[in-house]
């Protein structure tokens, strides 16, 4: 053999070796998650130092949670329930524990959940007693024949189900009271409420390339009539499709079902082929156009997380397989 052969072969027998190496590093699948802790009047004025550094610190930590699930290669679905069961744990936000009071001073619940693949879906609308409404939402889709369960029955079926059960005082928070208290001596209505927003989502796609979104709430302070909103409504704050895109909104829900916009988003991704971006900016500027306001998470079926709002800010965070990992709370920041 030649030199140039045997420099060659001896090249060639390096090159194998070193890619049975165990430690040599592989690349991987492509992951990408997108979280909301609802949009509204979040401006800088408004903020204290302590308060965004606490709710930049609460976002950073549910986004770490839904990573992590994804970086070791589990599924889109358990991302988004480990994100948002966090979220509901957390009093700050609008969803579980510190959801806000209905006019009547109780805690009334919605949450859905939906998978791209199958485009299997679950919700609940006005519960009160489960602890984790997006567990609730999940074992609809998963163990029941139906999409959408509300009031008594869904909470019989949660008990039913094993999920965990708590008592009203579990939701109720001071602050959430003295916001109902405020809204009732100034003789406002529920759309006049300064923080009138405060839901959490989340949607991701895992390294199958499966996508999936998920969204709860306790709705506006001081609903009346058992209204529900556009959280637990499918196609409306809720929406996946492996062929597009997922999507979880926050904003004046009202709109939001009127507009159909999660749905609407993913939508004009399949059909327009539009981007993420250009398909959600143009679905919250139609709910604009209509007088409403809010904001959606969109992360799409080629991995891209986007957010897009008409609002002054919203409590956001993404993070992908290629390094992104941020969170955000006013709109300028994504400029
Ligand atoms: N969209 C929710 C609702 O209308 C409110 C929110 O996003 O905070 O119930």
């Amino acid at each position: 053999m030649s030199f140039v052969w045997k420099a060659i072969a001896c090249f060639a027998a390096l090159a194998a070796s070193s890619t049975l190496h165990a430690e040599e590093p592989v690349p991987t699948a492509k992951w990408s998650i997108a979280i909301h802790g609802g949009a509204g009047t979040l401006t800088r004025e408004r903020m204290t130092p302590e308060k965004e550094a606490a709710y930049r610190a609460a976002l950073q930590a549910a986004l770490d949670a839904g990573s992590a699930v994804l970086k070791r290669g589990g599924s889109s679905a358990d991302a988004v329930t480990a994100v948002i069961t966090q979220l509901e744990d957390d009093p700050k936000f609008n969803a579980g524990r510190g959801a806000v009071f209905t006019w009547d001073g109780t805690n009334e619940m919605d949450a859905s959940i939906m998978l791209g693949e199958t485009r299997a879906a679950g919700a609940v609308a006005g519960v009160g007693t489960v602890r984790h409404p997006i567990l609730l939402a999940r074992a609809v889709m998963e163990h029941s024949p139906h999409v959408f369960l509300s009031g008594k029955g869904a909470e019989q079926f949660a008990a039913e189900q094993g999920l965990e059960i708590v008592g009203p005082e579990w939701f109720a928070t001071e602050e959430r009271k003295r916001q109902l208290e405020q809204m009732k001596a100034k003789n406002l209505s529920a759309l006049d409420v300064e923080f009138k927003f405060g839901t959490v989502g989340a949607v991701a796609l895992d390294q199958h390339g499966h996508l999936a979104a998920g969204t709860s709430t306790g709705g506006m302070t001081g609903k009346r009539w058992s209204r529900i909103g556009d959280s637990p409504v499918i196609g409306a704050g809720t929406w996946a499709d492996d062929r597009a895109c997922a999507v979880s909104g926050t904003g004046w829900g009202e709109y939001f079902i009127r507009v159909g916009v999660a749905h609407a988003i993913c939508d004009r991704m399949l059909l327009a082929g539009e981007d993420a971006q250009t398909a959600a900016d143009a679905v919250i500027g139609d709910v604009a156009t209509m007088g409403g306001d809010g904001g959606v998470i969109v992360v799409s079926k080629d991995g891209d997380a986007v957010f897009s709002m008409n609002t002054p800010g919203m409590y956001r965070g993404r993070a992908t397989s290629s390094g992104t990992n941020e969170v955000a709370i006013f709109a300028d920041e994504d400029e």
